[in-house]
């Protein structure tokens, strides 16, 4: 055990070796060359940390799927109700305190406002997805029609060029379509419903929650393999986005306070907000707990993917953090789906922020209608690379700004994201720590009555 122990302690100090190896080695390659760097050297340089991140996604799906199945199987009815109630309440109560803390910061400190260097004055927003639109989307995508084709595409809706235009306004039309991309959402309603049957069907469904009982601890009998490759694939998918990276120039003016704007909200939220609720609720030593996570949100960092990060958390919180595996395998993919604190708290930043710039007031009003879509918003985004600027129309539409202005924050959006995902992967974890804390009582008294049925 001491020697386990001893392995997965130097195995999250390389991996944090491994972030601060690639941005050194990023900066000197970038210094060292007189010329830019073409995206076919970037892409060398990103070889390594491709294969280690194709590795994690090729987990998600069979790791998702199965883990709520034989989570949810393994509960009684009543219990997994109770389970899943707490934690979404959690994590939406946690996206919501997230989106207030964004925005009063961004009110404050006002990152938008000052000389005018940027072209002002509102825009009418012509050629937008509305809000109304992306939500269906995210209802839509919790109904999938076709499990293989949820898979590898989603519905998004998206512009159609019009075939005519009516006074030379573009009247643009919108069509539901799929899209690329795995639709984690249906796949976490459909298993979570899978479960439930399984649970409900009992000795006939033995046989199958058995299987995906296997097929998990497969998976994550692998995940432990893929793991161990985490120190030098994170080292290359930093040091590839530091030689792409423009120059940091863009930080000097409006867009720098920006970036402290979102980096100090989920610093906050993180560091402060995150670890008081976890002590408040279990009267434990959060820093211990949150350290014990550094593996995950090391990846999460590297990987700007809360769902290929999902693998590490689940093996943290299980081997590290000592949470029930019905608790953690539960909790955390619908975490990863739905809880994206960081997300949040940027999305309502960034729209203000955009806000600003154009020179459009806000009124309190606005202000809630930004609170309310930032949260939805961040619920739709799924845990990929920047999936949060997609969902940002969605917030944007809301106080009558184009899509087209995401533009004004592109520059520093890669590194936001990374930071945001760590927060995401961070309140999934407490999240699941707080529910098995909250229902821990209950899960005694199930097994004291599955031992006495054996
Ligand atoms: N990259 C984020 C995640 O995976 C989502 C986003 O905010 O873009 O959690």
């Amino acid at each position: 055990k001491c020697l386990s122990c001893l392995k997965s302690s130097l195995l999250t100090l390389l991996t944090v070796v491994g972030v601060l190896a690639g941005v050194a080695l990023g900066f000197i390659l970038k210094t060292t060359s007189n010329t830019s760097w073409s995206s076919r050297q970037v892409m060398y340089v990103n070889f390594l940390g491709d294969l280690f991140l194709r590795m994690l996604k090729s987990l998600i799906l069979p790791l998702i799927v199965s883990s709520l199945i034989s989570a949810i199987a393994n509960l009684d009815l009543s219990l997994s109700g109770r389970i899943a109630r707490r934690a979404i309440l959690f994590y939406l109560t946690t996206t919501f305190c997230s989106v207030v803390l964004g925005m009063i910061l961004v009110v404050s400190i006002q990152p938008g406002k000052g000389s005018k260097d940027q072209e002002e004055g509102t825009h009418t927003a012509l050629r937008n997805v509305t809000t109304v639109d992306t939500l269906l989307d995210l209802v839509r995508n919790m109904v999938p029609n076709n499990l293989i084709q949820a898979c590898t595409q989603q519905y998004r809706t998206v512009l159609v060029e019009p075939d005519e235009y009516v006074d030379d306004i573009y009247k643009w039309n919108v069509s539901s379509e799929m899209v690329d991309g795995m639709n984690i959402l249906g796949l976490v309603v459909f298993s979570a419903i899978t479960g439930v049957a399984l649970a409900r069907l009992q000795d006939e469904g033995k046989a199958l929650a058995n299987f995906f009982q296997s097929v998990m601890s497969t998976m994550m009998t692998i995940t432990r393999w893929v793991i161990w490759l985490s120190p030098v694939g994170i080292c290359f998918l930093v040091a590839a986005k530091i030689v792409e990276m423009e120059s940091l120039d863009v930080l000097l003016g409006k867009l720098g306070m920006y970036f402290i704007t979102v980096t100090v909200g989920l610093l906050i939220q993180g560091f402060i907000v995150l670890p008081a609720l976890y002590l408040i609720m279990t009267r434990h030593n959060p820093f211990s707990y949150v350290s014990n996570l550094g593996q995950a949100l090391a990846t999460a960092f590297g990987t700007a993917s809360s769902s290929a990060t999902l693998p590490v958390a689940i093996k943290c919180l299980e081997e590290k953090n000592h949470i029930d595996p019905r608790v953690a395998r539960f909790c955390l993919p619908i975490g990863v789906t739905i809880n994206m604190d960081g997300t949040a708290l940027y999305e309502a930043v960034a729209a203000i922020f955009i806000a600003q710039i154009r020179g459009v007031d806000l009124s309190i009003g606005n202000l809630v209608a930004i609170s309310i879509t930032a949260t939805a918003a961040s619920i739709g985004a799924a845990g990929i690379p920047q999936a949060g600027l997609v969902t940002m129309v969605m917030v944007l539409d809301t106080v009558g700004l184009p899509a087209e202005d995401v533009s004004l924050i592109l520059a520093v959006d890669w590194i936001l994201d990374r930071f945001r995902t760590t927060i995401n992967v961070m309140g999934d974890a407490i999240g699941a720590g707080i529910v098995y804390y909250l229902s821990k009582k209950d899960l005694e008294k199930l097994d004291a009555k599955n031992a006495q049925e054996s």
